[in-house]
């Protein structure tokens, strides 16, 4: 796991053993020796759990429930993180679906509903936590050097804030989710990702009670679409299970040949730490470096900014994502390079190359959001704000920015790199 995932799996776990009034059970080890162990300690005859989608937990899992059925266990797992199991949605003659609007409208939507939620358990008897049990400080998941400040104020990691949050999205925001979605200064999307990710709150739950609001709320679009984002979550998690290599290998072939540039650690440095002299691109890594989150539209801009206009191969993002995102995950987080990079099972065309400063103009119009997380910019005019380095230099000398000093000068030029990113591409172009 990722520095930001441990973080947060952390509170998660001290915020269920709370619910569970200190009765969770840690252990740290092999986990059919454990459970073997804890097998004999409590006489157990039954063994439940929820299913896994990464494929070393699936190859791990399986081998457990042979090896417990063996010694006479009676063992079950259950699906309680996705709406369809991947294995029900496929097409006619029986192959997965690759793209994502087939899959969802014809494969997943004609299937059987999504089940309602289940309330919580009136009454769970729980054995008293073990002898061979750990203390959760014990898993070390906390940083040992505090970067984590901004992060506990932002974050509130329980089950009820997850239901809380979700509680408030539909009530205040759902309405407008559809436009509002775009823009990262607006509080329009619901940011339950990394609750989702952990299981504070299921699927099921936000299913039912985004579908449900259709009652309350006039516009009914704006539902569908939030339903899509939940199905975009289910395809990624479709796509690892039958393609396990997602994570590491492009799904289209031709990308393997694909000329990435060389002696890129400047550069790679630059994006990760929100100084590329992009306003937008560095408000969004500081976003992410700081609060383990980043607005969808802004992930978009500066993936498309990394592979693209920098050339350097989206296995680098996806390994700052994985450290950095409190909702880091092994099935949206490769899928979503793959998309950004267009060698993904249905991506975005790899012609299609995000401009940082026309996606600015269009999305953060006033520089709101810039202003949070780049604060040398924060006197800076609206006008001038999505690239600076265009600015009269009477303006910079009024708003205290110095190009190149104490705000950096673009690291590449957004045209030229363009255009070198399409010639990389067109030597792809005739391998199938
Ligand atoms: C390069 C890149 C990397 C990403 N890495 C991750 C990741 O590691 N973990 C992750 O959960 N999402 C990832 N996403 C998808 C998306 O950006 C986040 O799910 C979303 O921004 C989370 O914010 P939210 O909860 O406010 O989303 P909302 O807009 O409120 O959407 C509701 C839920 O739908 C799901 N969802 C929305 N968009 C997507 C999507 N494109 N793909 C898959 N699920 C989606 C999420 O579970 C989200 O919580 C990535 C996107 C990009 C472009």
């Amino acid at each position: 796991m990722g520095g930001a995932s441990r973080w947060w799996l952390h509170q998660a776990l001290e915020s269920l053993n709370h619910s569970l009034q200190d009765k969770l059970n840690i252990f740290q080890g092999d986990p059919l020796t454990i459970l073997t162990t804890l097998i004999e300690e409590t006489s157990a005859s039954s063994i439940v759990w929820n299913r896994c989608y990464e494929p070393w937990r699936i190859a791990r899992d399986s081998k457990i429930k042979t090896a417990l059925k063996d010694q006479g266990i009676e063992v079950d797992s259950y699906n309680g993180s996705l709406l369809w199991e991947p294995w029900q949605v496929l097409k006619k003659d029986q192959t997965p679906y690759k793209v994502f609007t087939p899959y969802y409208r014809r494969g997943c939507l004609s299937k059987t509903p999504p089940r309602k939620p289940l309330g919580i358990p009136g009454n769970i008897r729980s054995q008293a936590v073990s002898q061979s049990a750990l203390t959760l400080d014990k898993l070390q998941l906390l940083p040992s050097i505090p970067w984590d400040t901004e992060m506990r104020a932002r974050w509130d990691i329980s089950e009820t804030a997850a239901q809380d949050r979700l509680d408030e999205f539909v009530i205040d925001e759902l309405e407008d989710y559809r436009e509002g979605r775009n823009f990262p200064n607006k509080a329009n999307v619901s940011r339950l990702s990394a609750y989702l990710h952990f299981g504070q709150i299921s699927t099921n739950t936000a299913w039912h009670r985004a579908s449900d609001a259709a009652a309350l709320i006039d516009n009914e679009s704006s539902i569908d679409t939030f339903l899509s984002e939940l199905g975009w979550r289910e395809f990624s998690h479709y796509l690892l299970y039958h393609f396990p290599q997602l994570p590491s290998d492009n799904l289209q072939q031709r990308f393997n040949i694909f000329p990435w540039a060389e002696n890129t650690d400047a550069d790679l440095r630059a994006w990760q730490q929100g100084r590329t002299g992009y306003p937008l691109v560095d408000a969004g890594m500081r976003e992410l470096y700081t609060t383990g989150y980043m607005h969808n539209r802004v992930r978009m801009v500066v993936g498309s900014f990394l592979v693209k206009n920098l050339l350097i191969h989206w296995h680098r993002g996806e390994e700052w994502f994985w450290d950095c995102l409190v909702d880091a995950d092994l099935a949206a987080n490769s899928a979503s390079w793959q998309w950004i990079a267009g060698c993904g099972a249905d991506a975005a065309p790899f012609f299609r190359i995000f401009n940082p400063v026309t996606q600015s103009e269009k999305f953060d119009k006033q520089g709101d959001y810039i202003r949070r997380y780049v604060p040398e910019l924060a006197d800076m005019p609206a006008k001038y704000i999505h690239a600076p380095w265009l600015a009269p230099a009477e303006v910079l000398a009024a708003a205290g920015v110095e190009v190149g000093a104490n705000y950096p000068a673009p690291v590449v030029d957004i045209k030229e790199s363009r255009e070198r990113a399409l010639a990389a591409f067109a030597l792809t172009k005739n391998i199938t």
